[in-house]
């Protein structure tokens, strides 16, 4: 099973985008809205069925774009349009799709970059070619030189460049623990199984639901004061959720790179509990129902980094898996406080206990690998800190570092916060 793995890297351009280039990605946009138009009209979405329908056409319109490119328009065109009919049979109201962003895209046969001194040379017409010439630091440079990786779409902004890398997903490794979180929303909580021992784990990111708070009450109260001019406080709330985004994407990065590094050291599977189908509950404190996208987002995160380091990740149906007894079976029928209970004389964090029935359902199921895991082993006074604020604060001065070295501090319960 042969898997590619594609991941964009941003390049920032030194000096300005050349003019040729400008007017090249004022007419890919012009190309793509065309194409989107003759789509709409002729109903159809693919870039095969765009091509046949406008190609000729727009070959005499668009003289001066390179055919390659304008074969490049059609597919972006097509996916604008899939996504105009997804939201539309999803009952969405929607206006007529019109690209307004400087944008164009070109596949890896329409574009040359060499890798040695980063110059890419982007053909525009017939006999004329520009040179982008792409600002490298060491983290550019690892992609560059590494040869295991190969060139997909290139992908050019008025500001910045963005090339996608590709390579082969690695094998995952023949996992020797197991790591199982279960994702809630100020934290991840679970339990690391190592040969016969079970301790706690958690990695904690409170900043993310007061960054969400804070963000839904700035909107709110946009659109109280904007309430008379819609569409500036739609431009303004556009801009506050694209900060929201940022911040706690930001967040999220830093916490999967901590439980990642955890899992590669230890060799450890991650168990994560698979949150279609979910729907999280109205929160009566906040008065809303809370977003589960930081959640996913993590998962996502999570599984695209795991993927291509080669970390095995299980997907676990949650089930019942808040309210059994990882010991005795017994499934309760309402939701508890935050500490499990049952009659058995088994007792432990709400959180933690619904992590060890995700590790259970997926060693049953053989998804697991060979592990072993005897929940009757955990061991109640020991806590590991995967990640906590604290870690961001002390990486934050280059931003782009993950945190390595100080992955997980053993921290006792009783002795709160002090790390060893
Ligand atoms: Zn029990």
């Amino acid at each position: 099973m042969l898997q590619m793995l594609v991941k964009g890297i941003v390049f920032r351009l030194e000096g300005e985008l050349p003019s040729e280039a400008k007017f090249l990605l004022m007419d890919f946009r012009l190309a793509v809205n065309n194409a989107v138009r003759a789509g709409l009209q002729a109903r159809v979405t693919s870039r095969n069925a765009l091509v046949k329908l406008a190609y000729k056409d727009f070959r005499q319109e668009h003289l001066r774009i390179y055919s390659q490119h304008l074969v490049c328009a059609f597919e972006v065109a097509g996916s604008v349009l899939k996504n105009y009919r997804r939201r539309i049979s999803r009952g969405n109201a929607v206006r007529v799709p019109y690209v307004r962003r400087l944008l164009m895209k070109a596949e890896n046969q329409a574009y040359k970059l060499d890798r040695g001194n980063g110059i890419i040379d982007l053909p525009i017409r017939a006999k004329c070619h520009v040179n982008l010439k792409l600002v490298l630091s060491d983290y550019h440079r690892g992609y560059l030189d590494d040869p295991s990786y190969t060139l997909g779409s290139l992908t050019v902004l008025p500001d910045r460049v963005i090339v996608a890398f590709r390579k082969e997903a690695p094998t995952p490794y023949v996992p020797e623990s197991a790591l199982s979180l279960d994702t809630n929303e100020r934290s991840l909580d679970g339990v690391f199984a190592m040969g016969g021992e079970v301790k706690a784990v958690k990695a904690e990111f409170p900043e993310v639901a007061v960054i969400q708070q804070r963000h839904h009450d700035r909107r709110k109260r946009l659109q109280r004061k904007k309430a008379h001019d819609r569409r500036t406080s739609r431009g303004l709330c556009r801009r506050e959720g694209a900060r929201e985004h940022h911040r706690i994407e930001y967040r999220l990065h830093q916490v999967a790179n901590s439980v990642l590094a955890f899992a590669e050291n230890q060799r450890s599977a991650i168990m994560l509990e698979d949150l279609k189908g979910f729907r999280p509950r109205w929160n009566k404190e906040l008065n809303r129902r809370l977003s589960l996208w930081p959640r996913r987002e993590l998962h996502r995160i999570i599984e695209y980094k795991a993927q291509w380091r080669g970390i095995p990740v299980v997907k676990v149906d949650p089930g019942y898996s808040s309210r059994t007894c990882p010991i005795c079976g017994r499934l309760h029928d309402s939701r508890m406080g935050t500490e499990f209970e049952c009659e058995c004389g088994w007792h432990l964090d709400r959180h933690i206990n619904a992590s060890m029935n995700l590790l259970q359902t997926a060693i049953s199921k053989g998804v697991a690998g060979g592990l072993r895991f005897n929940p009757g082993a955990f061991q109640h006074d020991v806590m590991m800190t995967l990640y906590e604020p604290a870690m961001a604060a002390r990486s934050e001065p280059n931003g782009t570092s993950c945190i390595h070295g100080e992955v997980a501090s053993v921290v006792t319960t009783r002795s709160s916060n002090r790390t060893i």
